[in-house]
């Protein structure tokens, strides 16, 4: 699964995990090069959110490695590993119902070089808050939540909760964003909205790997996509060449490319 022409960012190698008996993911290997933006494709149950769980540090590898620029993180927790500059979003986004979608913004901004780094440049508390208030402000307009800023985030649609996932990722700037279907569930109307801000981060050099069903999505947005099927890679392609792919078609039929 190689990446060719390109600053490789991630790779994994002969990554495992497993959940008792349940295999979920087995001898997984690929890379992510700097700019790509990869969709991650499969049947439900084949991995998928697993994958992102292991690279981010909320569920611990069995076996393999993980490296991002060159260096080990796959035994590094999630909160070292957003260090590091790598974000990601969840599937089914909960938020609290005690702060505003404006607080849930600004405290994400604790993470990586967020309030931190602000702090640590002697610009004190208050410099710290109104740098996460601003930036907080400029994240939610462009993934179109201003006008519910002030509401529980606990009240957003399904949808808005997505964006909101979206603006939490972007708060510490990562280099790269692992998105967990940020389109499932959403409204079509925003979905386009989804896409055209992806679009845009991508243009202004972050990495994306993104989690998603929709094929148009995928040809509209992705430059790669690597399937997974039952805990195997079974390809790693333009999307222009999946419906040529027998592999990936076995593995969306059901039939299964590993016995
Ligand atoms: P996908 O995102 O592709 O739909 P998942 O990665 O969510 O698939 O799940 C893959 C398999 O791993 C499923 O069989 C699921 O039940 C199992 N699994 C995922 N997370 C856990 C967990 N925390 N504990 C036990 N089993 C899990
Ligand atoms: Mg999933």
């Amino acid at each position: 699964m190689t990446t060719p022409n390109q600053e490789r960012l991630l790779e994994v190698a002969s990554l495992a995990k497993a959940f008792g008996g349940n295999r979920v993911l087995q001898d997984v290997n690929f890379s992510i090069g700097a700019g790509e933006i990869v969709g991650l494709l499969g049947p439900n149950g084949s991995g998928k959110s697993t994958l992102l769980n292991t690279i981010t540090g909320f569920e611990a590898i069995d076996n393999g490695a993980v490296r991002y620029r060159g260096q080990e993180i796959g035994r590094l927790g999630a909160h070292r590993i957003v260090e590091r500059g790598i974000a990601r979003t969840f599937q089914l986004p909960s938020m609290p119902s005690m702060m505003s979608v404006m607080e849930v913004a600004m405290a994400a901004a604790t993470t990586r070089h967020g309030l931190w780094e602000t702090l640590c440049n002697g610009a004190g508390v208050r410099g710290a808050e109104a740098a996460a208030r601003d930036k907080a402000t400029r994240l939610l307009h462009e993934l179109l939540l201003t006008h519910v800023r002030d509401l529980p985030a606990s009240a957003l649609s399904g949808g808005q909760k997505k964006l909101l996932g979206i603006v939490c990722a972007l708060m510490g700037d990562p280099q790269m964003v692992m998105l967990d279907e940020p389109t499932a569930g959403v409204h079509p109307n925003l979905r386009n909205d989804i896409v055209q801000a992806l679009k845009r981060l991508n243009r202004q050099g972050m990495t994306l790997v993104i989690v998603e069903h929709d094929m148009h999505f995928i040809r509209e947005v992705c430059t790669r996509c690597i399937v997974l099927d039952r805990g195997h890679i079974v390809a790693s392609c333009h999307p222009d060449e999946l419906s040529s792919n027998e592999r990936v078609l076995q593995a969306y039929l059901g039939g299964g490319a590993h016995q």
